[in-house]
């Protein structure tokens, strides 16, 4: 790596900082891309010239509005919402909403800047974005949720279309705000605009294994990097962090592989559960009752719930954090170490923190970077955008072997782009430069946009 290409991508950095002050998350993401994208420069001098990673580093647009809305009791209240749409090169703007009392600008950047990664490394025509809301769903009725999504979609439609825009869900957004909002689009704009978002309920347009596909995804993905290296996740403890839709399903895929997940978690601490979690029981707490983990171990003879404290102090072989950005920090990471973890797989978007990825790199645990690992959501997006397209509709085990091809084509592209460049086995590296390759040469061809 020549000086001047180190020289480069700190100017480019520090362009960034100045520009977007005090969005630490997005900072983290940026930086981390770009530290795999200086061998990138070294080969293609025209990515320097063409000013290629600071244009893709700027969202090509950043929409903020007032999200007015009124509870059961009547009270007002007044929440903040966003949609950055970061690149278009490889297609419409994809990516999730997040409704999070801490969803702000820098968060949403984050996640949208690794979704353009991450959707290119599927291979399919999408580019990346991402919005959400601070708005806090936790504890509101079915009403207040809809009155919110409709005062959300009330703004954020005149933004959307299926070949502009294509929102999901993300944390707090599922299939029934994903419903809410899909009918007032339908409602405002007038139009049966099947593709506009994913996610959508079975009966309307949605796709079979959209729901399971991240963790589903994940768990495939683990799979995959697990073979090259002559093993598999047969007979592995596994600890997935989270109990939402990743994790839930990572928990279903696993032990379909013959994995055993011995520990999940919420914001209130983990449940460990020695003969592995009971996905029934898990779903009737998290999913119909959207109650919380501790209720598990109430219902499970000898599972045993453990308030506050890291669920990575259970000894596992491969660890799936799964719940959200930084939640596995340095000592975390020391603590899998020790306890002979060998795989981390990452389901949400950036757990683990720089830091713990220097651990896991110096214990020699193999490590896939949430933009590989956790792209099968996404991927299933766009074949449910796909199936909308043709009104048709594929059956379960059809799509279901479309992920898991998608799954393993990602792993062999990091893979191999690792091998390419000089760092095999680092997945980081290899989803890095691999995704600003495609998107890159998209950006090229389109000329100076
Ligand atoms: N929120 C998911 C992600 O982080 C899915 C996005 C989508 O399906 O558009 O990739």
């Amino acid at each position: 790596m020549g000086t001047d290409v180190s020289a480069v991508v700190e100017r480019i950095y520090d362009e960034v900082l100045r520009r977007n002050p005090g969005e630490k998350e997005f900072h983290q993401a940026v930086r981390e891309v770009l530290e795999s994208l200086a061998v990138v420069l070294a080969r293609h001098s025209e990515y320097a010239e063409m000013k290629t990673i600071e244009r893709i580093c700027e969202p090509e647009r950043q929409i903020i509005f007032r999200v007015p809305w009124q509870d059961d009791s009547g009270e007002v209240h007044i929440n903040r919402g966003f949609r950055v749409e970061f690149n278009s090169a490889l297609g419409p703007y994809k990516g999730g909403l997040r409704f999070h009392p801490s969803v702000n600008l820098g968060i949403v950047k984050f996640l949208g800047f690794e979704q353009i990664f991450k959707n290119a490394l599927t291979g399919m025509p999408i580019g990346g974005g991402k919005g959400g809301s601070d708005f806090d769903p936790k504890g509101r009725s079915d009403a207040e949720v809809m009155r919110f999504c409709q005062s959300f979609m009330t703004e954020l439609y005149r933004h959307l279309g299926e070949y502009t825009d294509v929102p999901a869900g993300d944390i707090g957004v599922g299939a029934r705000e994903i419903g809410y909002l899909f009918g007032q689009y339908k409602r405002i704009t007038n139009r049966y605009e099947s593709g506009v978002l994913t996610g959508k309920g079975l009966g309307w347009g949605g796709a079979l294994v959209r729901t399971e596909a991240t963790g589903y995804g994940a768990a495939f993905f683990a799979q995959a990097m697990m073979e090259v290296r002559g093993d598999s996740l047969d007979g592995k403890r596994v600890v997935i962090s989270g109990s939402g839709n990743v994790a839930v399903h990572g928990v279903d895929k696993v032990h379909q592989l013959g994995g055993t997940v011995v520990a999940v978690s919420d914001s209130d601490g983990y449940v460990v559960d020695e003969k592995g979690i009971d996905l029934d029981v898990l779903k009737q707490v998290k999913e119909v009752e959207r109650a919380r983990i501790s209720e598990y171990a109430d219902r499970v003879a000898g599972a045993e719930f453990v308030e506050g404290g890291s669920i990575w102090d259970v000894p596992c072989d491969v660890a799936m954090p799964s719940a959200t950005q930084n939640e596995l920090d340095v000592d975390a990471a020391r603590t899998l170490a020790r306890n002979g973890c060998r795989y981390v797989v990452e389901g949400a978007n950036m757990p683990s923190t720089p830091d713990a990825v220097d651990v896991f790199r110096e214990a020699g645990i193999a490590f896939a970077p949430g933009k590989a690992a956790n792209a099968g959501g996404v991927a299933t997006s766009a074949l449910e955008m796909q199936q909308n397209a043709s009104r048709d509709r594929w059956s379960f085990e059809h799509s279901e072997a479309k992920l898991e091809e998608i799954m393993r084509g990602i792993h062999t592209r990091c893979h191999e782009t690792a091998e390419e460049y000089g760092a095999p086995g680092d997945l980081v590296l290899g989803a890095n430069v691999a995704g600003f390759l495609e998107v890159a040469e998209a950006v090229h061809a389109h000329g100076l946009i």
